[in-house]
């Protein structure tokens, strides 16, 4: 059984002090409406400055709500100017990394290479990554909608061989554009990652892999995802920014 997880990632935005209001507000509003973290799993994905913020707050407040970051190092230490290492984010409670953003791949020039790499450095420090694939509109319009992000999970996991992961399809197309994809669109490309994921590792390992579906999700069009079989969560971008909103997407119910 797999537990649903509702993550926000809040891209360029929310400095430190940003992110101690919103992290106390988003828990506080969950804490009213007796949210069941054990039943579905919050967390938020602030940029690298705020995270120690986030730590102490979510230390000392005993908050249920996770956090992560948006990226990490394929490095662990050494020469390399500007990069943050998976050591770094396991010791400031760092559950998750995001690795694969469609914005990094198009701006950072990431490939699936090192995707894989990022995610396996995450594992290597008990971080776990959120793989994130999806095709741009372009591709839907020549390969139709699941042949690049299955190529992509294919590649990523050829240099993940172990360890928990979590993977999130977000259309390109959708991301941001208010125009979400539809339940069952997401569900025929969430239900063919599932099935790479038993190819590249084994049954067990898919049917106990949460895949979240991302790209203009809102508490209006969250429960219809939720009710698909092979969708385990949301990855949240523009709608994670409000604590209220945010929180009546982690209650989709
Ligand atoms: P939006 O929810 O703003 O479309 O962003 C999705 C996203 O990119 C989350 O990683």
């Amino acid at each position: 059984d797999r537990t649903p997880l509702i993550a926000g990632n809040w891209k360029l935005q929310q400095d430190h002090l940003q992110a101690i209001a919103f992290v106390q507000k988003l828990s506080w509003t969950l804490q009213d409406a007796d949210h069941d973290f054990d039943s579905v799993e919050v967390a938020v994905f602030p940029p690298f400055t705020d995270l120690r913020s986030v730590q102490t707050l979510v230390d000392a407040e005993k908050f249920r709500v996770r956090y992560g970051s948006q990226d990490v190092s394929e490095h662990d230490s050494g020469a390399y100017t500007g990069e943050v290492s998976g050591a770094f984010l396991a010791k400031l409670g760092s559950s998750y990394a995001i690795v694969g953003h469609s914005e990094r791949r198009q701006y950072h020039a990431e490939s699936d290479a090192i995707v894989g790499r990022k995610a396996a450095a995450a594992v290597r420090h008990g971080v776990v990554p959120v793989i994130c694939v999806g095709e741009t509109a372009d591709d839907l319009e020549q390969h139709g909608a699941a042949a690049v992000p299955v190529q992509q999970l294919r590649d990523v996991l050829s240099e993940l061989p172990t360890g928990e992961f979590v993977v999130a399809y977000e259309p390109v197309w959708a991301i941001g554009s208010g125009k979400a994809a539809t339940p069952e669109q997401a569900e025929q490309v969430c239900a063919a990652l599932r099935e790479v994921i038993a190819e590249a590792r084994d049954q067990e390992t898919a049917d106990a892999t949460r895949i979240l579906y991302g790209g203009s999700v809102k508490s209006g069009n969250i429960a219809g995802f939720m009710r698909e079989p092979n969708i385990d969560g949301a990855l949240v971008g523009g709608a994670s920014l409000d604590a209220a909103e945010f929180a009546a997407i982690a209650r989709f119910k």
